[in-house]
C-alpha cells in the first residue's frame, strides 16, 4: 500500500517509527509536511499537491500538531474527499481538540471525569470555585498541551487570582477538581480499533503535580485494571478515534478520563510497555482500509 505520514518533522520518534513499521511490512511509505501541501476544492476532482507534485495515496496517517489543527485537519478532510482511507478521521480529530466538546461527550455517555467547570465571564468565578467542591483546585487552559498553562491553586484565594490573571489574557480555560489520591500519576492507555495495546503509568517529578513527560515526568509499565481498559475503549470510541491516547486518573470514585488524543507520541509508551505500538497501527490501516466500505463524510 502506499502510506503517508501527515507530519511536520520525519525525524521525530514517532514519526519514524511508523515509517519504520509500514517499511518492514512492505510498505510505500512516505512523510509529507501537511503545512506545505495545497489543494483545489471542487466537486469532482479532489486533488492534493506537494511542491507541483500531485500526491496519490491508499491511507494517510494524521500526526497534525495542535497549533496546527486547522490547516492540518483540511488537509485530512481533502484526503477524505478523494477516498483516501485515514487512521484517525478530520471530525475527530476537531472534535478531540476541543476539551469542552470532548467533555460534554464523554459526559454525555456516563464516562467519569473530574468534576469540571467552564465560564466565560469571570462574574461567576466564586460560584465556579465552588462548583467544583472548592480549593484545591486544577486550573487549564484550554489551549495548553504537554502540561503548560495547567495550575494547581492550593486555596479558594489563589484559584481565584489564577482564574482572574488567565481571563485577564483573555484565555478560556476550566477549573476542575484536583485527584489528588492520583498522587502525581495518571495512565495513558493507547486504544487501536476498539482495544487497549499498550498503557504506562507516568509519575510526576518530585514537588510537581503534572506528570508529563515534557515535565520530567517519568514512565513506566503498569497493569490496567478491566475497569480502566472499559473507560478507554469507551472513551476513544466516543470521540470516534480508531487511534487514540487515552488519559486516566485513578480517583476515589473510579478511573476518571482527563483527556483524548488523537496523536499519541509513541517514544514513552514503546520504551515503557515494550508494545510496538507503531506497528499495530499498520497491522490495523492493512485491515481497514481494505474493508472499509466508503469513505466518512466530511462535516
Ligand atoms: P496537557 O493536555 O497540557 O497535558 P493535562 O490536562 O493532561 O494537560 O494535565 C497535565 C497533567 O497534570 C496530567 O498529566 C496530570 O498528571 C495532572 N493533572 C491534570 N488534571 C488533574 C486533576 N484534575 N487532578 C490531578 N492531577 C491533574
Ligand atoms: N504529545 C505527547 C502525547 O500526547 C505528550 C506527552 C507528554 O508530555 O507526556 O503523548
Amino acid at each position: 500500500m502506499k502510506i503517508l505520514v501527515l507530519s511536520r518533522n520525519a525525524n521525530l520518534y514517532s514519526t519514524s517509527a511508523l515509517v519504520k513499521a509500514a517499511e518492514a511490512r512492505g510498505h510505500d511509505v512516505r512523510v509529507v509536511d501537511y503545512l506545505r501541501c495545497y489543494m483545489n476544492i471542487t466537486a469532482h476532482n479532489p486533488k492534493i499537491f506537494i511542491e507541483g507534485e500531485e500526491l496519490t495515496a491508499d491511507a494517510v496517517i494524521p500526526r497534525i500538531g495542535a497549533s496546527h489543527t486547522f490547516y492540518g485537519n483540511a488537509v485530512v478532510r481533502q484526503f477524505e474527499m478523494m477516498g483516501v482511507f485515514t487512521v484517525n478521521d478530520s471530525v475527530a480529530i476537531a472534535r478531540s481538540r476541543d476539551k469542552l466538546r470532548s467533555m460534554q461527550l464523554l459526559a454525555r455517555k456516563g464516562v467519569g471525569l473530574p468534576i469540571t467547570g467552564f465560564a466565560h465571564s469571570t462574574d461567576a468565578t466564586g460560584e465556579l470555585i465552588k462548583m467544583c467542591g472548592g480549593a484545591p483546585l486544577v486550573i487549564k487552559l484550554l489551549e495548553g498541551t504537554q502540561g503548560v498553562g495547567v495550575v494547581l491553586a492550593e486555596t479558594a484565594k489563589a484559584a481565584e487570582s489564577v482564574i482572574e490573571a488567565f481571563k485577564g489574557l483573555r484565555a478560556d480555560i476550566l477549573v476542575q477538581e484536583f485527584i489528588k489520591e492520583a498522587k502525581g500519576a495518571d495512565i495513558r492507555c493507547i486504544v487501536v480499533d476498539g482495544k487497549v495495546v499498550a498503557s504506562m503509568k507516568r509519575q510526576a517529578a518530585e514537588g510537581e503535580f503534572r506528570s508529563n513527560l515534557h515535565r520530567g515526568g517519568t514512565a513506566e509499565k503498569v497493569k490496567i485494571t478491566p475497569e480502566e481498559r472499559s473507560v478507554a475503549i469507551r472513551a476513544a470510541k466516543i470521540m470516534g478515534l480508531n487511534f487514540a491516547g487515552v488519559d486516566l486518573l485513578r480517583s476515589n470514585h473510579g478511573p476518571v478520563v482527563m483527556e483524548v488524543n488523537s496523536s499519541p507520541g509513541l517514544e514513552g509508551i514503546e520504551k515503557s510497555s515494550g508494545k510496538p505500538v507503531a506497528d499495530m497501527v499498520i497491522d490495523f490501516i492493512e485491515k481497514a482500509a481494505v474493508k472499509r466500505p466508503k469513505p466518512p463524510k466530511p462535516t
